[in-house]
């Protein structure tokens, strides 16, 4: 091949591969520096008191770093938590698997067992780490999602297969509801944050929980 023409050539496929680059860059990663506040807010440790591969299908991913103060310090990819299984993985930072762990094995599985007789096998993961505001909204105070430290629940599917929504169940028949509302009462044993369909219209279709620090002393609890 002339060199003339080939070198053109390779030009031109720089300049459109540049251009598809620039593209996709623009369409995906758009500037959203100010659609969150973090100030004041202290980012999680990567602590962590029980390896989570003895507790959990997981695999160790380090540390996420994210846009902004978006990020998580000791990071795990979750399929599974003991015998249930996640319908997507979830990424959390560490001290949320042995929170998950001990949630399934205190909330879940007993109010599973007195109302259907049965376990929970698989949860329905609507969400685990983002890096956004509160509630997806423009300005507001930055996510616990965006460190890690949260993770949307938004069904239950029992060992028979029988699927437990929360958005159907919450007003839904009489067992779906009373083991709806019991998970949510004891998840406040665990987690710091609870919400579900009571809390706001945000949460009307899955529980959010997280282990977030509340209050002066960080020990406070917030479960709606
Ligand atoms: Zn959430």
């Amino acid at each position: 091949m002339n060199v003339k023409r080939f070198s053109t050539k390779v030009i031109g496929w720089l300049i459109a591969g540049f251009a598809i680059v620039g593209v996709s860059a623009c369409s995906s990663t758009p500037n959203l520096t100010d659609d969150f506040s973090s100030a004041g807010v202290r980012p999680p440790s990567g602590k962590c008191s029980v390896d989570p591969r003895s507790i959990a299908d997981a695999v160790s991913i380090g540390n996420v770093d994210g846009r902004g103060a978006c990020g998580i310090k000791n990071a795990w990819k979750v399929t599974a938590v003991g015998d249930v299984a996640f319908s997507t993985p979830a990424r959390v930072r560490c001290q949320m698997v042995g929170a998950t762990s001990r949630w399934i094995k205190n909330a879940v599985q007993p109010a599973a067992r007195s109302t259907f007789g049965e376990p929970v096998v698989k949860l329905r993961i609507a969400a685990s780490y983002a890096c956004r505001a509160r509630n997806n909204k423009r300005g507001a105070k930055i996510s616990e999602h965006a460190f890690g430290n949260a993770l949307d629940v938004s069904a239950f599917t029992l060992a028979s297969g029988r699927v437990v929504e929360v958005q159907s169940g919450w007003n839904g028949g009489r067992k779906e509801s009373s083991f709806l509302k019991q998970v949510h009462g004891k998840s406040c044993g665990t987690f710091t944050t609870v919400l579900g369909p009571n809390a706001d219209a945000a949460h009307r279709n899955h529980f959010h929980f997280d282990l977030g620090k509340h209050g002066r002393s960080g020990k406070g609890k917030y479960c709606r």
